[in-house]
């Protein structure tokens, strides 16, 4: 039996540029929702959501893990369950934001109430509507020395969206920062304590006044425009009811057409159980958002499920994470149908059924054992033994596969080392862990020099991996400098004949092939065509062309990169009908791969970042002349508010250690973003560097 009807149900997750007090914030519902029984602020180390040790010592949130809570909001007779998804604010992990997107409903953008509009905020903002995601916002730290809420929705306006609207003032600001007026009810609510347990409810203040009322005149016009019986109602000047305007204000967040900006300091308590109230009142419930969508894994026909218990089963593997206590633990959001402790499931990728042992729901103080997990709820299945992060689950009887969720390629590595040999397998067990729980960290060992080699989306985020393989197992390691992810590819087509032919005596080896080899667009990676006819090879050995290919191009060609963007076309070859093996084709198809690249006049592909810096304008000069030097390619320049806005293309390779230099060159005093762009060939001259660095040909 379902505890909440789905419409009391909100799954939601709380985005920031790093420091904006996502965790602060998140902290305060955990523990107004009365999961959570002390206040444990940030700087302490205490914060509950942050469950890795270093993210508690650097004061981050990483891995997004789901913790569940309920509050029933000021005027409404209904408790409703919120599913909190955490997201991580450090650049490094936009991937991990990405995939917190895909299974959450609705989010709240938490901004900095001095800072307004960061440069990540925009990053995280657009991200969110590129997976149509209704928010609201929350202006935080309305106590801190220079806040203002004037500035900050001014730069929400001007950077972001005009589609945001102001349901709340505040009163007063920085150390006078009293209380919070709701332009709905058209009351002030003042906080008599720093606990924000005594809110007295007040006329509003008579300086604000007629801000109110113009800001509620604002708010209620962009409503009532496409609401018909409001509109009537509005234009022949009668009262429409705070009830009334809730409702058709929850239908406008929900088609995106209205982002409601509140206002608070999480610090201070002030302004967070009104942000609880809103997460109900206007962020949608799985009801209210669409079908997810699928493909039916047998015909690949497009497919869909609606939410609700009656369908059959399907949900999304969002999250692996290992526990301590509980071992591998998959954190899944269910679309539709239940899914019962003690069943199997479906997994489309795999092919194979999986068991489903136990449910849980994380709460922020305690586990709880669930029966099952129904349509629209997030929950964790423990001891999950295949399926990994981005995989379906769905009923055996009517498969489905839903859309995955994808994540960039790392961009960087670095060869690490353990400073004790005895620790070698240690650390192989543990990068295979961290490996399983973050698909944009991967190693390997290095064929050639025995070297393992992690690779990530960038510096920080392998620093994080060190710091846990220290933490987490004790393993201490050496590690190399940072290293671009470059990859190889071709720029001309180019027909090779690849051979492992071995018949002197006994059972020999023939594998014969001929295979054409293009250039594909950027990103596409690989397409193998099979056009062999009349079965001059054999149909059982052309997956072994296919396979040596693939393993051929993972370790590279001419720099030890993977090669991207290849079309390989099989068109000939022969076989001996005892000699031939899938093993023989598959080292003719490696050789030929080999070969075929290096006659197909192959460049090095660098990763180019999208990089923007927001600096005070007395830096400007400074700061473009280093990018400069960076060979960087300047887009644009802008004002930001007091500051200017430089957006570049820079190659990564002349990004580390960017963060502390624009620190020296600044006093401190600009910020940076960056993501990967796109890949481009690396400059012949440095190609020919690294080419001879890595001496493999
Ligand atoms: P996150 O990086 O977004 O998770 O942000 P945190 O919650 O870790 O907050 C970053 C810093 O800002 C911490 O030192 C918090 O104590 C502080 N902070 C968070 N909310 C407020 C607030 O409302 N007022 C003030 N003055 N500081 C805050």
């Amino acid at each position: 039996m379902r505890e909440f009807p789905l419409e009391q149900i909100r799954n939601i997750g709380i985005i920031a540029h790093i420091d904006a007090g996502k965790t602060t914030t998140t902290e305060r519902i955990l523990y107004y929702t009365g999961k959570k029984y002390k206040i444990g602020e940030v700087h302490e180390g205490t914060a509950e959501m942050d469950w890795m040790v270093q993210e508690r010592e650097r004061g981050v949130t990483i891995t997004s893990a789901a913790t569940t809570c309920f509050w029933q909001p000021r005027y409404s007779s209904l408790k409703y369950q919120i599913n909190i998804i955490d997201t991580p604010g450090h650049i490094d992990f936009t991937a991990e934001v990405q995939r917190s997107l895909r299974v959450l409903d609705g989010g709240v953008l938490i901004f900095d109430g001095v800072a307004g509009v960061e440069p990540q905020s925009e990053t995280v903002f657009h991200q969110s509507q590129k997976f149509h995601v209704p928010l609201i916002a929350f202006v935080n730290k309305m106590d801190r020395l220079g806040a203002s809420f004037e500035k900050s929705f001014d730069s929400i306006r001007e950077r972001l969206t005009k589609s945001a609207f102001a349901i709340q003032l505040p009163i007063g600001a920085e150390s006078q920062f009293k209380g919070v007026i709701d332009l709905i009810e058209e009351k002030s609510f003042v906080y008599l304590d720093d606990l924000g347990k005594e809110i007295k409810e007040e006329p509003i203040p008579e300086s604000l006044v007629k801000e109110v009322e113009e800001r509620r005149k604002e708010l209620i016009e962009a409503i009532v425009v496409n609401h018909d019986d409001l509109m009537n109602k509005y234009l022949e000047g009668e009262k429409i009811t705070p009830e009334e305007i809730r409702k058709a204000l929850r239908e406008e967040v929900i088609k995106g057409r209205i982002i409601p900006v509140l206002v608070g300091s999480s610090l201070k308590n002030k302004g967070v159980q009104l942000l609880l109230d809103a997460i109900c009142y206007y962020l949608p419930s799985p009801i209210d958002i669409p079908p997810v969508q699928g493909e039916n894994p047998e015909t690949n026909e497009p497919e869909q499920r609606k939410t609700g218990d009656e369908e059959p089963f399907a949900g999304l593997v969002f999250k692996i994470a290992t526990d301590p206590y509980m071992g591998r633990l998959g954190y899944i959001r269910v679309y539709s149908g239940v899914l019962k402790a003690g069943s199997y499931a479906y997994n489309p990728r795999t092919r194979a059924k999986e068991r489903v042992g136990r449910l849980v729901r994380m709460h922020a103080n305690k586990r709880e054992a669930i029966e099952e997990i129904h349509s629209g709820d997030i929950a964790a299945i423990i001891g999950i033994k295949q399926a990994s992060t981005g995989d379906t689950l769905c009923d055996p009887d009517k498969p489905i596969l839903l859309e995955s969720i994808t994540f960039p390629d790392p961009v960087i590595s670095m060869a690490i080392e353990p400073k004790t040999k005895a620790d070698r397998e240690k650390m192989g067990i543990a990068l295979s862990k961290f490996a399983e729980e973050d698909p944009t960290f991967k190693f390997k060992t290095d064929e050639e020099t025995g070297e393992v080699i992690i690779s990530g989306m960038g510096e920080f985020h392998l620093e994080i991996i060190i710091d846990r393989l220290k933490r987490e197992f004790g393993v201490e390691v050496r590690a190399g400098a940072p290293q671009v992810a470059y990859k190889e590819t071709i720029t001309q087509p180019v027909e090779v004949e690849g051979k492992y032919i071995h018949q002197s005596g006994g059972r020999g080896q023939y594998g014969h092939c001929w295979l054409k080899f293009e250039p594909l667009e950027r990103g596409k990676g690989f397409e193998f065509v099979d056009q062999i006819k009349g079965g001059v090879i054999p149909k059982e050995y052309i997956p072994a062309v296919e396979k040596g290919l693939k393993e051929a191009m993972e370790s590279g060609v001419i720099a030890g990169y993977p090669v991207v963007d290849i079309r390989a076309t099989l068109f000939d070859g022969s076989y001996h009908e005892v000699d031939s093996s899938e093993v023989a084709f598959k080292i003719a198809a490696t050789r030929a791969l080999r070969e075929g690249v290096k006659k197909a006049n192959p460049i090095l592909l660098e990763p180019v970042m999208k990089v923007e810096v927001v600096t005070p304008e007395k830096f400007l000069g400074d700061v473009i002349g280093d990018l400069n030097s960076r060979q960087a390619q300047i887009q644009s320049t802008g004002e930001r508010g007091p500051s200017k806005v430089i957006d570049a293309f820079v190659p990564l390779r002349e990004m580390f250690g960017y963060m502390t230099a624009l620190r020296s060159l600044t006093e401190g005093r600009a910020s940076f973003t960056m993501e990967l762009s796109h890949y481009s060939p690396v400059p012949s001259n440095i190609a020919e560097a690294i080419i001879k660095e890595k001496n493999l040909t």
